[in-house]
């Protein structure tokens, strides 16, 4: 079976960055589990996944368009150091959550501060950042009904409901 719309893929996979550190890989035994085309994984990732079959092994370069996207300027802001909350503890690599305009709540990392104000970066940490996979398929399977209902994966390794 090939992977395509509608079907459940489990996969393995070491994720490296272009200076070769690993940043991420699916734990021993423990493959990534999705439904093929729910956009539950990176778009440049899915669509190197499509029409491949279960025990095929393959590396691929993913642009940052393709991956977590390019890194926008306009999310990076300066923020007085007296609007944070017990502000005497920000220090580099915290991270808080924030309502935007648009009142999306976003994740923003502090990525410098000094004395009055307090620089956080609402990109992704992997933003502007080429991604490498290299993938091993482990299996896939068809979508029961009930999945392709609720977009998502149930069972080992997806989707957890009370
Ligand atoms: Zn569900």
């Amino acid at each position: 079976m090939l992977v395509a719309r509608n079907k459940v893929v489990r996969f393995e996979y070491t994720l490296t960055n272009d200076e070769a550190q690993v940043l991420d890989r699916s734990g021993e035994g423990e493959p990534l589990t999705t439904l093929h085309g729910s956009g539950s994984i990176i778009p440049g990732l899915e669509a190197a996944l499509e029409g491949k079959r279960a025990g095929e092994s393959f590396k691929i370069r993913i642009a940052a368009a393709d991956a977590y996207g390019e890194h926008d300027d306009e999310l990076v802001q300066n923020v007085p150091r007296e609007m944070f909350e017990d502000n005497d503890a920000i220090q580099i690599g915290m991270q808080f959550h924030s309502d935007d305009e648009d009142g999306e709540t976003r994740i923003v990392t502090v990525t410098a501060a000094n004395a009055d104000s307090v620089t956080v970066d609402g990109n992704h940490p992997l933003a502007g950042v080429p991604l490498t996979f290299a993938v091993t398929i482990v299996d896939v399977r068809d979508a029961s009904r009930e999945e392709l209902a609720h977009g998502h994966v149930h069972g080992p390794g997806g989707h957890p409901h009370d």
